[in-house]
């Protein structure tokens, strides 16, 4: 299987290609397919089986497809445990986006949210935050939730560890109903399973 049969638009395989990737990774075979077709995705994946390219490509392919609107709200929210983590996976939302026309934002804690309020005032199609930065702001008034259409949970797992089961909550009361869940998690608890079925509608599951 090679990425251009995975049914990507030529934008993205190229960025693929500049990154220097032949082949997709098992998880990049197995859940972009379906992600491209709108399912929630329940994935069962450890960090370095290329995870993070396996929601990240086809969400861009379709935020793509779209039409963009005048003032850029957000349409893919991309939650993540650590600020290191949201820096990561931020930096493999902008390679793989650098063919187009799509703005991303990453937000976290530790920092001052002045130039965080700066960047989203001017309009982010894909934002990767943490959840306490991500609330506060939203509190403020500096972001909206309410055009989210693609909603991914990275590292569902440890995001309970470091206590942050209230936060996804409140995060998840802030975004549309209506919208495509992808979660993906090292592993499955019954915490991780119970958030699972809260979270996501009729999901396919799939390992790395
Ligand atoms: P991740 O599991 O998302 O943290 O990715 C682990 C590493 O694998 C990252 O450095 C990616 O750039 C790289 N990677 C992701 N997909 C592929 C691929 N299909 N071929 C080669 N490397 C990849």
């Amino acid at each position: 299987m090679t990425f251009e049969d995975l049914g990507l638009s030529e934008d993205i395989l190229k960025a693929v290609r500049e990154k220097g990737y032949t082949t997709p990774s098992p998880i990049q075979e197995k859940a972009i397919p379906h992600i491209l077709n709108g399912k929630d995705i329940l994935a069962s994946a450890q960090t370095g089986t290329g995870k993070t390219a396996g929601f990240t490509l086809p969400m861009l392919h379709d935020l793509a497809a779209t039409k963009k609107e005048g003032k850029r709200p957000i349409r893919a929210l991309i939650l993540t445990p650590t600020r290191e983590l949201a820096a990561q996976v931020y930096e493999n939302v902008r390679e793989y986006s650098v063919h187009l026309d799509i703005k991303s934002a990453v937000i976290f804690g530790g920092v001052k949210a002045k130039a965080q309020i700066t960047t989203l005032r001017r309009g982010v199609d894909v934002l990767v935050a943490t959840p306490g930065r991500l609330l506060d702001l939203e509190n403020q008034g500096a972001l909206s939730l309410k055009r989210v259409k693609i909603f991914v949970l990275d590292e569902a797992d440890r995001m309970l560890d470091m206590g942050f089961l209230r936060d996804i909550k409140k995060v998840i009361s802030l975004i549309p109903e209506e919208r495509q869940n992808l979660m993906f998690s090292a592993t499955f608890s019954k915490d991780i399973k119970a958030l699972a079925h809260t979270i996501l509608k009729n999901p396919v599951s799939v390992e790395a």
